[in-house]
C-alpha cells in the first residue's frame, strides 16, 4: 500500500538523520562492479541531492505508479485521455500533489528538491500525457498562487488542488502568443468588482477536465510586461466555451483544448497577488515548470536506454546480438554519459534553487539541453530496435513521439537560448 498524506510525513520524519557522518564513511565503497546492489549503495548513501527522505518519497510513489497508473496507459493513450479528477485524487491523498507547498493548505512543506524527486520518478510512468498532466496540476499551474495568492484564494483553489480534489489548468499560450507571452490578446476589463474576461487560450493542458484555469490575461493597457494579471478562473463559469480537444503528435493519454471566452465575468478578488504583476509571476512559475520538466524526462531517458539495451541484448543479427556490435554500444554509452551529465546540472542547479539563488540561466540551459538530448536519444535509440521501434507497442516509439514537445513547451530552445544569450550579454544592443 502506498502511504497516505499523514503517513507519508511521519516516515518522512522518522527517517530524518538515519545516516551519521561515520557511518556513511563506512559503507561508502569505491568499485567498478555494476551490480545492483553497488548502484543501491550509491543511490542512498552518497547522494549529491537527496537524503533518506527523498527516497521515501520516491518509494512510495513508484508503488501508485506500478498498482494505480502503468496498467492502464496503454488504455487511457488510445482514448486520448486519462481520469485527471480519479488519478489526482489517489495522488493527492497520499501528498504528491503538493511537496514544497504549505502545510495549512495540504502540503508537505518540503522544499523544491523534494518536487524533482517527485518529478524524477513519475517519468517511471509509460508515457509522457500522465507525468505532464500531473506535472501542471503540482508545478505549473499553482506555484504563483501558492506564493502570492491571497488565503481566500488558496482556500479556495490551492487547497483542493493539492488533495485532489480540483483539477488544475494553466492558460497561458494563445493562437497568436506562444513563445512571445508579452503579446497576448486576453483582456479582463474591470467593472465594479468583476473582471469581464474575453479572448481564448490554446494548448490548454488538462482543459477538457480542469474545475479552475490559472490565467494570464491583460487586465489594463499598460506596458506588456506590466498590465498582466493572473486570475483563478472556475472554469464552469457562464461563457467559457472549450471550442476542440486537439489532435496531436504525441502526449495522447493528456488532453490539450483551445477555450473560448466571451464575457466571462470573474469576481476581481480572483487576482493571484498583486494586479499587473502576471507576466513576473508567470515567469517565476515557468522557472520551477521547467526544472520539473527536466527531471521528469531525465527518468525517462534512462528508462529508454535501459529497455534497448534489453533489447538488443537479445535480439540476434549476423550471429551475435545487436547490442554487442560496437556502434550500438559505444552510442548507448555516450547517451547515458550525456544523461548523467544532464543530470549533474539539474541537481546543482536545484541546490542553488532552494538556497534562494537566482538560476534562471542554469535552469534555461538545462532545459534547452534535455529538449535536444531527448530528440538525439530517442532518435538513436529507436534506431536500434529496428522494425520494432516503428510499431506503437514499444516505450521507444511513444517516447520519440512524446518528447518532442520538451523542444517547444515551456519556451522553445530558441527561447532558452535568447534567456541564455542575456544573462551572457551577447544580445544585440537595440
Ligand atoms: C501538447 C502541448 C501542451 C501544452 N500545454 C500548455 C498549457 O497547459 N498551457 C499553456 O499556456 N501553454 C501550453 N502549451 C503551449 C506551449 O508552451 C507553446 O506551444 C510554446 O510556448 C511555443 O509557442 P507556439 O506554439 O505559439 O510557437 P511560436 O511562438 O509560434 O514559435 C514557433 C517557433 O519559433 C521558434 N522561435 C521562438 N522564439 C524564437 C526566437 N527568439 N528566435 C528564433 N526562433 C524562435 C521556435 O522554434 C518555436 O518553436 C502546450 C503546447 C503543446 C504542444
Amino acid at each position: 500500500m502506498a502511504l497516505c498524506g499523514r503517513a507519508l510525513q511521519k516516515r518522512l520524519a522518522s527517517s530524518r538523520n538515519i545516516l551519521t557522518p561515520t557511518a556513511v564513511c563506512h559503507k561508502r565503497q569505491i568499485s567498478e562492479d555494476p551490480s545492483p546492489k553497488y548502484k543501491a549503495s550509491v543511490q542512498t548513501v552518497g547522494h549529491v541531492l537527496y537524503t533518506q527522505e527523498h527516497f521515501a518519497l520516491k518509494d512510495s510513489l513508484r508503488k501508485i505508479i506500478d498498482q494505480e497508473i502503468n496498467p492502464y496507459v496503454d488504455k487511457w493513450e488510445d482514448e486520448g485521455q486519462f481520469p485527471a479528477h480519479k488519478i489526482f485524487k489517489i495522488l493527492g491523498s497520499a501528498g504528491f500533489l503538493g511537496v514544497n507547498k504549505p502545510v495549512e493548505y495540504g502540503g508537505l512543506g518540503l522544499d523544491f528538491s523534494f518536487n524533482v524527486a517527485v518529478a524524477e520518478e513519475l517519468g517511471n510512468i509509460n508515457c509522457g500525457g500522465i507525468p505532464m498532466a500531473i506535472g501542471v496540476q503540482s508545478d505549473m499551474a499553482t506555484p504563483a498562487l501558492a506564493r502570492f495568492g491571497s488565503a481566500e484564494l488558496k482556500k479556495e483553489f490551492l487547497l483542493p488542488s493539492i488533495m485532489g480534489d480540483k483539477v488544475a489548468c494553466l492558460g497561458v499560450s494563445e493562437i497568436g502568443a506562444g513563445s512571445d507571452v508579452a503579446s497576448i490578446k486576453t483582456k479582463a476589463v474591470r467593472k465594479g468588482d468583476e473582471f469581464i474576461i474575453n479572448g481564448g487560450k490554446m494548448w490548454t493542458t488538462n482543459g477538457a477536465q480542469a474545475d479552475w484555469m490559472c490565467l494570464l490575461a491583460n487586465t489594463s493597457d499598460g506596458p506588456p510586461h506590466k498590465n498582466k494579471s493572473l486570475i483563478c478562473l472556475p472554469m464552469d463559469l457562464p461563457g467559457i466555451q472549450i471550442a476542440r480537444k486537439i489532435d496531436k503528435l504525441g502526449m495522447w493519454s493528456s488532453d490539450t483544448v483551445e477555450v473560448f471566452f466571451d464575457d466571462v465575468r470573474v469576481p476581481c478578488k480572483n487576482v493571484i497577488g498583486q494586479e499587473g504583476m502576471g507576466f513576473t509571476y508567470q515567469m517565476l512559475q515557468f522557472q520551477e515548470e521547467r526544472l520539473w520538466g527536466v527531471a521528469n524526462i531525465l527518468t525517462t531517458m534512462e528508462n529508454v536506454v535501459q529497455a534497448t539495451i534489453n533489447y538488443t541484448r537479445q535480439r540476434k543479427i549476423f550471429q551475435q546480438p545487436v547490442l554487442y556490435h560496437q556502434v550500438v554500444h559505444f552510442r548507448l554509452a555516450e547517451l547515458q554519459t550525456e544523461i548523467e551529465l544532464l543530470r549533474s546540472l539539474l541537481y546543482h542547479c536545484i541546490a542553488l534553487y532552494i538556497k534562494g539563488n537566482d538560476v534562471t540561466k542554469l535552469a534555461s540551459m538545462a532545459k534547452l539541453k534535455a529538449g535536444r538530448l531527448a530528440r538525439e536519444l530517442g532518435d538513436s535509440c529507436l534506431q536500434y530496435w529496428g522494425g520494432m521501434g516503428f510499431t506503437g507497442d514499444v516505450l521507444v516509439s511513444r517516447f520519440y513521439r512524446d518528447s518532442r514537445l520538451m523542444s517547444i513547451g515551456a519556451g522553445a530552445d530558441e527561447v532558452m537560448l535568447s534567456i541564455i544569450c542575456k544573462y551572457m550579454d551577447t544580445l544585440p544592443k537595440k
